[in-house]
């Protein structure tokens, strides 16, 4: 199974799967999934081997990581393939990627967008663009920025026909 990147929770020291598990036999995948947890951050990671943060550290010897350290930064998930990039977390609440979504800056619909539950409400984005403006809108965070990201003009392009 692909994953993107080493530097991931599912290697991370700080992941509790890793600590009980070390690196998952094929067939142990499922377990790893449903025990991967940040004994840092105290968050239930859904998806280890997509999901990211500055305090990565490689979980060769889980027994040596600095339990005290401080948390930097938010934890990051793969988003919307366009290339592999990363999106932030809502604190601790993970985007939802690749759902059916109605954009809350464009009003655009899509079969796959993001969403992320606020509030109690889930709000829906057409691209990691719009999901990124949005979050911006919530945390003060120099390090995501929404223009890096895909446009909606350009992610929706009509492909040009044949004349
Ligand atoms: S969220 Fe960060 S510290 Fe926690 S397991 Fe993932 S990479 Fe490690
Ligand atoms: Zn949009």
């Amino acid at each position: 199974m692909p994953n993107g990147g080493p530097d991931c929770c599912g290697n991370c020291s700080h992941n509790r799967a890793v600590q009980e598990m070390a690196h998952p036999h094929p067939s142990d995948r499922e377990k790893f999934r449903l025990i991967s947890f940040c004994t840092l951050r105290q968050v239930a990671l859904s998806h280890p081997f997509w999901t990211y943060c500055e305090n990565f550290s490689y979980g060769k010897k889980p027994e040596t990581r600095n339990v005290d350290e401080a948390v930097v930064g938010s934890i990051t998930s793969s988003g919307l393939y366009e290339g592999y990039v990363r999106i932030p977390w809502h604190d601790a609440v993970e985007p939802r990627v690749s759902v059916p979504a109605g954009c809350m800056i464009c009003q655009r619909q899509t079969d796959v967008g993001i969403t992320i539950l606020h509030d109690g409400h889930d709000l829906g984005f057409c691209t990691n663009q719009h999901y990124v403006r949005w979050w911006l809108t919530q945390h003060v965070d120099d390090s995501f920025k929404a223009e890096n990201y895909e446009s909606p003009e350009e992610r929706f392009k009509e492909p040009e026909g044949p004349r």
